[in-house]
């Protein structure tokens, strides 16, 4: 490996990253992580921290499971690629898409169409909800409705329906025909209330609404996270997702699960659909499907949506639509290997539990630091909203919430930031020490940001 000087100016100088500003490169060097193991990471200077953030909210089983790495070690040997466009196929991707249909049974969904991560699958999903309105003669439903501070990607229809303005704005135009209900967000939104069942039935009245001024026959589809994830960690309440469910039937609206993030065990539940008991129409996944070590995803689709594209014999039917990478059999391998660890190892369990001491241990960091302003949380995703000001809930600067991600570093635990919020999103195997060890760390990053 080169010495460090040589990487970290040349990364100023030749590298672009994701959701940062070029210009920003030299002031705010990024860390180098070279190394991992367990659930720790190691830095290029040698410092070994916990990874709080799971790599990218997608290391579920840690950074040390043989089982996916010899995996794809051993598919990288038998067959590296081929391509799953019409005409060829390949065994790993047929075993994938059976354990698949097995492990979303309980969700009703069974057919699985392959992608190269988050993006991607949540890009397939708008298409096939486009799709099937065609192919099931309402062509005129093209429209999307999605929910404020929602994150879905950031292809050009992802871009759409996200609710964050952050993601959207210097990309503008964007898809047309996209509206926004509010999100489900005790802390602040525009109802006047903190009771999360209020809230529920407040956006579902939106959606009627908007649907009452859309014209239900022109929507395709509505798009949630069953937890919302990179807008800040939101919980919606629990008649939350089944009243959309509702108010989506009734209307002949589908419903899109976008479980790039809680699919495979991140709330404690399996799914977050199933965490709210509602099937979805289409759902993505991604992330966690190969615990981060191969680019993959799938969407899962329902028997209705399917049965109705294969009972189509015309063109509208056909698929004109997929990746180079669709059914990798290299990410299928991995995938099949890490579900069938994360069946083994029951992580599901592990977040729920682990879940609930971080997040009453974040709640009593609260009781003393005056900084948080909310505590946000379910299973090993969870937020601490930081703020100067109680009473007035004005956002805490982006230097001291930096400060507070700079000093938990420091303290050996790595956490993730976005505007006022820190998010810890843990690999789903830690233990009751090292939710101690988050939290001890986050405390030192309080003190030392107040
Ligand atoms: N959808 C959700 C809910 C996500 O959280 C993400 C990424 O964080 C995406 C889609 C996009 O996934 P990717 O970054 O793999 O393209």
């Amino acid at each position: 490996m080169r010495e460090t000087n040589f990487l970290t100016e040349n990364n100023a100088r030749h590298v672009w990253h994701p959701m940062a500003h070029p210009a920003d490169m030299l002031a705010n060097l990024p860390r180098i992580i070279k190394a991992a193991s367990g659930v720790e990471i190691t830095d290029i200077d040698g410092k070994t921290v916990l990874d709080g953030v799971g790599g990218l909210w997608n290391v579920n089983l840690g950074y040390s499971c043989d089982p996916i790495k010899q995996a794809i070690r051993d598919q990288l040997e038998e067959l590296p690629y081929y391509s799953a466009f019409r005409g060829t196929t390949n065994p790993p991707l047929i075993e994938l898409s059976y354990e698949l249909a097995e492990w979303f049974k309980e969700d009703g969904l069974s057919r699985s169409f392959f992608t190269s991560g988050g993006s991607d699958s949540v890009e397939t999903c708008l298409r096939l909800a486009r799709q099937y309105h065609k192919v099931n003669g309402q062509p005129e439903r093209t429209k999307f409705v999605a929910l404020k501070k929602g994150y879905h990607g950031t292809h050009f229809g992802g871009a759409s329906v996200n609710g964050n303005a952050n993601n959207r704005r210097n990309y503008e135009p964007l898809l047309p025909g996209v509206s926004h209900l509010a999100a489900p967000y005790g802390y602040r939104n525009p109802f006047g209330t903190d009771d999360p069942a209020e809230i529920a039935a407040a956006i579902g009245r939106q959606f009627e609404d908007e649907i009452a001024f859309q014209g239900a026959d022109t929507i395709a589809a509505f798009i949630m996270e069953p937890v919302l994830g990179a807008g800040g960690i939101m919980v919606p309440h629990e008649t939350f997702m089944p009243l959309m469910r509702a108010i989506c039937d009734k209307n002949g609206i589908l419903l899109i699960a976008d479980e790039v993030i809680t699919a495979f065990g991140r709330t404690g539940a399996w799914t977050g659909s199933r965490l709210w008991g509602t099937r979805p129409d289409l759902m993505s996944t991604a992330k966690a499907i190969t615990n981060g070590y191969y680019p993959f995803g799938a969407v899962m689709i329902a028997d209705k949506i399917a049965e109705a594209f294969e009972a189509n014999k015309n063109t509208v039917g056909a698929i004109g639509h997929g990746y180079t990478y669709s059914g990798h059999p290299v990410g299928a391998a991995a995938a099949l290997a890490t579900l069938k660890e994360t069946k083994r190892l029951n992580v599901a369990a592990n977040a729920g539990a682990r879940g609930n001491e971080l997040l009453a241990g974040l709640n009593w960091l609260k009781e003393k630091h005056e900084l948080i302003g909310d505590v946000r949380g379910k299973g090993l995703m969870c937020a601490l909203e930081l703020v100067t000001d109680r009473a007035t809930k004005t956002g805490a600067p982006k230097d001291m919430v930096q400060r507070l991600q700079d000093a938990a570093y420091d303290a050996g635990v790595m956490v993730r930031t976005s505007g006022s919020n820190v998010i810890i999103s843990p690999p789903l195997v830690i233990t009751t020490a090292d939710v101690d060890r988050i939290l001890a760390a986050l405390e030192t990053g309080l003190t030392a940001a107040a």
